[in-house]
């Protein structure tokens, strides 16, 4: 299943907006590949997501600490920014493979390096910066990222 879709995205509070839109469906766990240039907007995308599951602190962008975790009733999102991995090593004393065992949402920047230690995507998310606006091309991967695509385009 490869099915894609373009979006324009014009500025970050719309950008904000799609990720609030895809969490509000509160559809069961997806992993989401966020893939493009730094300050594409994939960080804001996660912002986004966050707000739409009505977490009201700060979303600090994982550039350290490799990922942050965040906890709701139902689910869980791990958001992972992988610019500064080295080694798939560092991704495993990190405990990636405790991480696969739980039910949660992976929303993954940069994870072209390590695709072979990580879960398979639902849906991918290309993003390509154009002036102030974003280009993002969607491809899903499984049903589960059709579903994320069609609200996407709603
Ligand atoms: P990345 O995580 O891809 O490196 P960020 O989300 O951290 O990117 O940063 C994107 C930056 O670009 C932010 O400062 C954001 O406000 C700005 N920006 C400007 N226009 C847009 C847009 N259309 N979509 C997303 N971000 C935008
Ligand atoms: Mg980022």
């Amino acid at each position: 299943m490869n099915h894609s879709q373009h979006l324009k995205i014009q500025n970050s509070d719309d950008m904000l907006a799609l990720g609030i839109k895809l969490a509000k469906l509160s559809l069961s766990n997806a992993v989401i590949f966020l893939q493009g240039p730094l300050g594409a907007g994939k960080t804001t995308f996660v912002r986004g997501f966050l707000r739409g599951m009505d977490y009201k602190g700060a979303v600090k962008s994982p550039t350290y600490t490799l990922v942050e975790t965040y906890d709701f009733p139902a689910s869980k999102v791990l958001h992972w920014d992988l610019y500064r991995l080295s080694h798939v090593e560092e991704l495993e004393l990190l405990g990636i493979r405790d991480y696969l065992h739980q039910p949660a949402w992976w929303l993954i920047e940069w994870p072209e390096r390590f695709i072979k230690v990580l879960p398979d995507a639902d849906l991918i998310i290309n993003f390509k910066i154009d002036g102030t606006a974003r280009e993002l091309i969607l491809e899903a991967h499984t049903p589960q990222g059709e579903k994320l695509i069609k609200a996407a385009q709603g």
